[in-house]
């Protein structure tokens, strides 16, 4: 089973740039104001859900 995978609810990311800046992967890019998670790039570090401050960042099934 692979490792849980960060995935960012779109309604709620305010477009703050922070967890692209902190992520080691360049996983996240911004498209059309929202921050969106390559799945194939994320390493599952959690540092980018951490970072986020309002939450939106969730891992993906939880
Ligand atoms: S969990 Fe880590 S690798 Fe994955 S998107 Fe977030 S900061 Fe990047
Ligand atoms: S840190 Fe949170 S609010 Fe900021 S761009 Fe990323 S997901 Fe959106």
């Amino acid at each position: 089973m692979a490792k849980h995978k960060a995935f960012v609810k779109k309604e709620k990311c305010l477009a703050c740039g922070g967890c692209i800046s902190v992520c080691p992967q360049d996983a996240i890019l911004m498209i059309s104001s929202k921050a969106i998670v390559d799945n194939e790039l994320c390493n599952s570090c959690s540092i980018c859900v951490k970072t986020c401050p309002i939450g939106a960042i969730i891992w993906e099934g939880t």
